[in-house]
């Protein structure tokens, strides 16, 4: 097969993109499971007309094809040597809720997320909803047959538990481009539909002869469990199942068909929930009770043992308190619905009541936080046990088996022993209610012995859950991690009807080839292998990640894809705007995976591709905190520029910013000289192109007077710290741009009790140096730092840093750079930020109170890095009204928005989402402040402390504070106050650029 010429073709024939490059096929290797194959190449079709052209072309040049959602398969069936067609990024729309019908029509990329918002404002939902529901899609799920926690409810409110429960019809196309609607049919449609002929009737033919063919066979070895997800879904055809060609189709992980628009059905949303969780001995006990709770009709009933919660502690996540959980060594999460809280809360009393024995504790939360957090531990549980410090990284493999839930608590007894036998180890947890069973296994995927191990546990593991009446794949799918093994589910009759089946559909054997139906083996196209051997490398950082570091540390991404999530929170801001693979943690983790590999990327440190794509990345860190498994792209992305650029010179902006430290100080010797340069407009444009600045950005202006200078030159207060001695980090922003804002700080550490000093000499963390990979540089600057603070480091004087990053440069970077390094470890110790300084150590003081209502934006590497807990919890003290805002990202990442390639991209990320909900904001924060507008006002957090002057001259003399006409700051902050607990968002409206309307009246 000619791909160059195929590629070609589809350019001038395709109106959405075509990428057949080493880049585009190294992100589209894998999905999230253990399997590798690098396509062909990638379309990503703007619609459905695109879709058939690339499958027309693809058929004159006999190339094998893969649909594309999300790619968060778990068995190997979303990768494959193939044209990879993916349809996440323009074919997502959801095209019509029919509330009367319950029924919704979408295209095949649209978010289930999506589809669930939609239908939720009718009152309806979709029943089925897997743990990726913010980024897995209905055409991905349509593929796998997902399910998920509300299948219980889907099972109870509609046909069944899983996505082919629910699903009325589909608008499909087979690999020859015979296009059909397929649903449920009867007898006469059936006949007129054969009758009419074509690839049609055809097609409709060739299934009734199966269907007659292989009807006892399918009656007699089809488990009747909610979660038999293995296999081709054959019952559909039967007659008392209204030869449902839809539904058979479901779960043919692409093998078949490409779907092009799906009819699913919706069913009733409760209107409240209520959790109880029950504890019990361990897990099998729980298990064990699952059939008699599932008698009180639960929405969800999952479960979990407490290796779990162990797990939980070793890779550092906050367990639940120990009050949260009730007592037990294995928990059943069940969940009510109702048409009121009453309602639902009535139905879990009930439970709890009628509860005979076998539960040591049971716990109602009426608390809707608390049962958020319930539920976060057992969302956490693959994070919490994919990498765990000092032990070897889990795998898929026997992730989703089921069983009949009546047999749940014998098969996880029967399936620990294996585990043990085989020498493994894995955590249960898991959709109990419906028999489901998740554990990631320490599978040896490396070494040849380990891969046979790997498969014998296997074949052991699909004997034994067969035993039980069960299915090897409860709601992952077969691909080729279980395809071999369906035989033993099925016996080799129903195997053959399932070729039948592909063959009917897929008679070229184009489609998806290789997956469930004459398939690779479970050992093929391992992701590691023994091939695997990536080089051993000299990094700046430690990873932390045992001998393997670097390397062990890219595979740290499980490929559940949540940096690809549109809604909520702050990762991945550059994927939220682009859609795109490569902009996402996973795609760029992925590219790196590739570069060890060095196969379809070549080049190591060197390589241009995965320079490119991590030219997005905003090194916000909030993949470190968001990503189930915490990668830390922005730690990576520095590590790879420092090799990238070595013996290279950089872009002019890495040196006019990640150097700002350099030019602060020049500038400092003369500030209103500079201001020239930066703020006249002529002299401003020159200098901004000079530096590789966007033209649409302003620059920060000096101040006349740096921070040290003003600190060095003010009247020492008489206040003489009974509180303690206290370093304030100067940081280069807040010297010499701001210095009102450190005055501000040390104003209110004074007044809190605090002997204020600063460093004697100028230092400055560098933070923007990790930006451009100037790691050699950082570390000089570090050592200079522990050199100069030693003593005051060695006497545990807190340093307090009023920047969230700088403040991460030393809670995070600095450790990480200088391992081993006592004085490193104990100043990341001894660093606080303003607000964690004076909710540790003066919870007693009393702040003047500045009521109003305030927005907060939390500064992104604040949230990843350390928390906006004490941030949140002082504003508060000071009588604020708080409305914290969990809309993403401003765009600016320290100088990232201020260069001139990323221009563009920043202000799509403000606009996303942030910058909307600040004027969303205005009329409201106006309307409950009762003032007229006057403008907004940007505060940084410590400037909300700062007390009048005469208060504070008051404080020093010990006279009674002076009478006031308004209360304290607010002739500074007139609502609506913007508050950022950084400079970054400060620095967007300063920075604005004329087509963004955000008002700013400065600080
Ligand atoms: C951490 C983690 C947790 C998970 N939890 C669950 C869970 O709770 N429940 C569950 O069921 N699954 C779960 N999964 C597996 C996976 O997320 C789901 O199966 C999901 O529905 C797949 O959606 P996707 O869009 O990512 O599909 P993809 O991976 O993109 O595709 C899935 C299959 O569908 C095919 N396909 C995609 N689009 C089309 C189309 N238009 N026409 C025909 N075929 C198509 C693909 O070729 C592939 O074979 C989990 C995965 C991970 C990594």
């Amino acid at each position: 097969m000619d791909a160059r010429q195929l590629e070609a073709r589809l350019r001038r024939s395709v109106r959405g993109e075509v990428r057949f490059d080493a880049r585009s096929r190294a992100l589209y290797s894998t999905d999230a499971s253990n399997y590798r194959q690098v396509p062909i190449g990638v379309v990503v079709p703007r619609d459905v007309s695109d879709v058939l052209e690339t499958l027309a072309l693809c058929r004159q040049f006999g190339a094998p094809v893969l649909a594309r959602g999300g790619g968060t398969s778990l068995a190997g069936q979303c990768c494959n040597v193939a044209v990879v067609i993916d349809m996440s990024k323009y074919m997502n729309r959801v095209l019509e809720i029919d509330a009367a019908r319950r029924l919704a029509r979408v295209e095949p990329g649209t978010i289930l997320d999506d589809l669930r918002r939609a239908a939720e404002k009718q009152g309806l939902t979709f029943g089925p909803d897997p743990a990726s529901h913010r980024q897995c899609t209905l055409g991905g799920m349509i593929g796998n047959d997902s399910c998920g926690v509300h299948s219980v409810m889907a099972a109870f409110e509609g046909e069944g538990a899983r996505t082919a429960d629910n699903i009325a019809a589909l608008d499909v196309v087979t690999y020859d481009g015979a296009r059909l609607t397929v649903g449920k049919t009867s007898e006469e449609e059936l006949a007129r539909i054969v009758a009419e002929g074509g690839r049609r009737g055809q097609i409709y033919r060739d299934l009734a002869a199966l269907r007659d063919k292989y009807a006892e066979k399918i009656r007699e070895k089809y488990p009747d469990i909610p979660r038999r997800v293995s296999g081709y879904n054959l019952p559909a055809l039967l007659p008392e199942n209204g030869f449902h060609v839809a539904r058979a189709l479901v779960g043919t992980e692409n093998t078949c068909v490409t779907v092009l628009e799906a009819t699913a059905q919706l069913i009733a949303n409760p209107r409240a929930r209520s959790l109880v969780v029950l504890g019990f001995p361990d897990v099998y006990a729980a298990a064990d009770h699952v059939p008699a709770i599932m008698e009180h009709r639960p929405i969800g009933l999952e479960g979990m043992d407490d290796r779990l919660l162990r797990d939980m502690k070793a890779v550092g996540m906050q367990p639940p308190d120990s009050m949260l959980l009730p007592r037990g060594s294995g928990w059943l999460l069940v969940e009510f619905g109702g048409a009121s809280k009453e309602d639902s809360d009535g139905k879990a009393r009930l439970l709890v009541e009628s509860l005979s024995g076998g539960a040591v504790d049971a716990k109602l939360y009426p608390d809707a936080k608390e049962s958020e957090q319930v539920w976060r531990v057992r969302e956490s549980a693959l994070g919490a046990t994919a990498h765990i410090p000092g032990k070897p990284l889990t795998w898929e493999g026997w992730e989703d088996s089921a069983v009949p839930p009546a047999k749940l608590g014998g098969y996880l007894r029967d399936l620990r022993r294996l585990l043990e036998a085989h020498g493994y180890e894995g955590v249960f947890y898991g959709h109990f209610g419906q028999g489901c069973v998740h554990t990631r296994i320490d599978f040896d995927l490396q070494t040849p012995p380990g891969i046979e191990r790997f498969r014998a546990f296997l074949s052991d593991a699909a004997d034994l859950v067969v035993s039980f009446g069960g299915s090897l794949s409860g709601e992952h799918g077969d691909g080729q991690a279980r395809a071999e093994l369906l035989p033993k589910m099925f016996g080799p009759e129903l195997v053959e009807a399932f070729r039948e089946f592909k063959r009917i559909w897929d008679p070229e054997g184009r489609m998806n080839p290789g997956k469930v139906v004459d398939a690779y083996s479970s050992t093929d196209n391992l992701r590691l292998g023994p091939a695997y051997r990536p080089p051993a490398l000299e990094t700046h950082f430690d990873y932390r990640e045992g001998d393997a570091g670097f390397p062990r540390a890219v595979l740290r991404c499980v490929g559940v894809g949540k940096c690809r999530k549109l809604e909520g929170g702050a990762m991945c801001p550059s994927f939220m705007v682009t859609r795109e693979e490569e902009h996402s943690t996973r795609g760029r983790a992925r590219l790196l995976f590739e570069m060890l590999r060095g196969e379809t990327l070549r080049g190591g440190w060197k390589s241009q591709e995965v320079r490119r794509a991590l030219d997005l990345c905003l090194a916000c860190k909030a993949c470190k905190s968001e990503c189930p498994v915490n990668v830390d792209m922005a730690t990576y992305k520095a590590e790879f520029l420092s090799h990238y650029y070595r013996g290279r010179l950089r872009p002019r902006s890495a040196y006019a910013m990640g150097l700002v430290f350099r030019w602060a100080r020049l500038a400092a010797a003369a500030p209103g000289l500079a201001n020239v340069f930066t703020q006249t407009p002529g002299l401003s444009s020159a200098a901004r192109a000079l530096a590789g600045i966007a033209g649409a950005r302003r620059l920060p202006r000096f101040a006349r007077r740096t921070f040290r200078e003003s600190f060095a030159g003010r009247q020492r207060p008489l206040n003489h710290g009974s509180r303690g001695r206290v370093l304030l980090w100067p940081d280069t922003f807040n010297n010499h741009f701001h210095p009102e804002t450190a005055l501000a700080a040390v104003e209110a550490l004074e007044a809190a009790g605090f002997d204020v000093a600063v460093p004697r000499e100028r230092l400055c963390c560098g933070r923007p140096l990790y930006d451009y990979g100037f790691l050699d540089l950082a570390v000089r600057m570090l050592g200079r730092i522990l050199a100069t603070l030693r003593d005051e480091i060695r006497r545990g004087t807190p340093v307090v840093v009023l920047e969230p990053s700088c403040a991460a440069v030393f809670r995070d970077e600095l450790p990480a750079l200088l391992p081993g390094d006592e004085d490193a470890s104990r100043l990341s110790a001894q660093t606080f930020l303003l607000s964690e300084l004076l909710e540790t150590k003066a919870s007693d003081f009393r702040f003047p109170a500045v009521p109003g209502k305030a927005l907060v934006q939390g500064h992104c590497q604040q949230k990843a890095v350390l928390t906006m807990d004490a941030e949140e919890s002082l504003l508060r003290r000071l009588g604020l009204d708080l409305e914290v805002l969990d809309a993403g990202c401003c765009g600016m990442a320290g100088s990232f928005g201020f260069e001139k390639d990323h221009y563009d991209i920043s202000v799509k990320i403000g606009e996303r989402a942030l910058l909307p909900a600040v004027r969303r904001a205005d009329a409201d924060t106006l309307s409950s402040a009762g003032r007229p507008p006057r403008g907004r006002r940007h505060a940084h957090h410590c400037q909300r402390l700062l007390l009048p002057r005469a208060d504070l001259a008051a404080r020093r003399t010990g006279s009674p504070p002076p009478r006031r006409r308004a209360p304290p700051g607010a002739s500074l902050f007139s609502p609506p106050v913007i508050l950022s607990t950084a400079k970054d968002l400060g620095l967007f409206f300063e920075a604005r650029s004329p087509s963004a309307p955000v008002r700013y009246v400065g600080r």
